[in-house]
């Protein structure tokens, strides 16, 4: 039968065919069934969104002719939850394995079920990582052999719907490949469930046959599974499913109360009307220039480097710019250096070399380069004498301008320590009229915090109206 004829055909991505799955695999009839359950609903294509991870059961989403992503490994939860977030009337679904959706993404299945957002997961369970040659994985039951486990598995597995029903989803069920009916059921009912939805779809893995000495899989599950109408806790436990399968819906409950996702209202606008900053943008000149911004980490040294880049921009936005940050692994109170570079070329290479310009915050990077301060010899130096060892500018070339703004003082007399970045901006800013004052209190005002825009400008104005001796 052409693919066109087929009564899936629409639903199908012809170009991709044929699929990648071993012959006798079960994951193509979850494929089927999934699209005979969106067709009962009646559900537009254009409104069903299908994401998933890395592996074999993840690779449904590429031959589903509709909007689908095929995410990172274990990240199928997270971005499912950005697509519903972006647009909630889609019918948004995960699919993929145990691997990626209880091992690698196991955190973001337990936060779904507790936000309850409404997106389905249907988790296909074939007991380990296929796609790579069968690893153990976390629902891998006790004793089996894999690749990584040769001589049994020593670990419990997890159980799925046990931990569904745990954090709180508001639809669980399992069910087989061997029971397309059945499953169509649980999907249909997990569609129209308006919370989190998770059913644990037993799947049986090739691999996992050959390894474990099992003719067929798919045979035991319908030899050793019952359906359920009400569920109990032993049909929860699930226990060895080689002598026991429990099919069913332990749960479809209304959607949990919670509180509406409510978004901060941005202030910016309102802000940039109250202190009506306007600048006009103009071309530079600026045809190389590297700058640093070098402290002690939680003095602002990378959102200084954010606000002069975006000053830059703002002033002329045919320039090309890029900034680069380092600090320590202590962050607050170790080192920090900012690089940027404008251009109005491309650049090649995002580090600074010899600093065109540099503001030192404190002098602590350059007490680790044995005293060294950098920066070329006919470039400009501002410093923040509160915090620096003057002396360490001693043996600078005469052809190097040095300015002198004692900002961390200023700041914590007539404002607090952490604004000390932008009275020093507002310094380099008169000293050097690299960048137009207005383009840089307009992205102050961007990169202030709600509240802190009046004092961090005014930080600027202190720093741009100090004398230097
Ligand atoms: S490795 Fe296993 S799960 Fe993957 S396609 Fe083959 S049979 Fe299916």
């Amino acid at each position: 039968m052409e693919i066109d004829d087929h009564p899936y055909g629409d639903v199908l991505r012809k170009e991709m065919m044929p699929n990648i799955w071993c012959s006798g695999c079960r994951i193509g009839r979850i494929k089927n069934v999934f699209i005979e359950s969106i067709q009962q609903l009646g559900y537009d294509p254009d409104k069903c969104s299908v994401v998933s991870g890395i592996g074999c059961s993840s690779r449904i989403a590429g031959y589903l002719n509709l909007d689908t992503i095929h995410a990172t490994h274990g990240r199928a939860i997270p971005t499912a939850l950005g697509v519903k977030l972006a647009n909630p009337e889609l019918n948004v679904c995960v699919m993929g394995g145990d691997g990626d959706i209880l091992g690698i993404g196991g955190n973001h299945f337990l936060a779904l079920g507790r936000h309850g957002h409404d997106v389905n997961v249907y988790c296909m369970n074939n007991y380990g990582y296929s796609m790579t040659g069968f690893q153990h994985g976390p629902t891998t039951p006790l004793g089996a052999r894999t690749v990584t486990t040769s001589g049994g598995n020593p670990y419990s597995p997890v159980n799925p719907v046990a931990v569904a029903l745990a954090v709180g989803y508001t639809f669980v069920a399992r069910s087989t490949s061997g029971h397309p009916y059945h499953l169509i059921d649980c999907m249909v009912s997990a569609m129209k469930n308006r919370g989190p939805s998770f059913i644990e779809i037993l799947v049986p893995c090739m691999l996992y046959e050959r390894r474990n000495k099992i003719k067929s899989l798919e045979a035991l599950f319908l030899e050793k599974a019952e359906i359920k109408e009400t569920m109990s806790k032993e049909d929860i436990d699930q226990g060895d499913f080689m002598k026991r399968i429990s099919l069913g819906i332990f749960r479809d409950a209304p959607i949990r109360e919670r509180s509406p996702l409510s978004f901060v209202k941005s202030t910016k606008k309102a802000a940039a009307k109250k202190f009506n900053i306007r600048f006009k943008p103009r071309a530079s000149g600026i045809k190389y220039m590297q700058i640093r911004m070098e402290g002690t980490g939680g003095q602002g040294i990378v959102q200084g480097g954010k606000t002069m880049l975006l000053a830059a921009m703002n002033m002329d936005p045919k320039l090309n710019s890029t900034l680069t940050k380092r600090y320590g692994p202590e962050m607050k109170g170790g080192s920090c250096v900012t690089d940027m570079l404008l251009s109005n070329q491309s650049v090649d290479y995002p580090f600074v070399a010899v600093p065109d310009l540099l503001l030192m915050m404190s002098d602590i990077v350059a007490k680790e380069r044995d005293n060294e301060v950098i920066i070329n010899d006919k470039g400009t130096i501002v410093v923040d004498e509160s915090m620096v060892d003057l002396s360490l500018l001693d043996n600078l070339p005469k052809t190097v301008k040095v300015f002198k703004v004692p900002a961390t003082q200023i700041a914590r007399e007539n404002f607090r320590v952490v604004v000390a970045n932008n009275v020093l901006m507002g310094f380099v800013c008169k000293v050097t009229s690299i960048i137009d004052k207005n383009c840089l209190k307009a992205a102050i005002l961007k990169s202030a915090p709600p509240g802190t825009e009046e004092m961090n400008l005014a930080a600027f104005e202190s720093g741009y109206k100090f004398k230097s001796s």
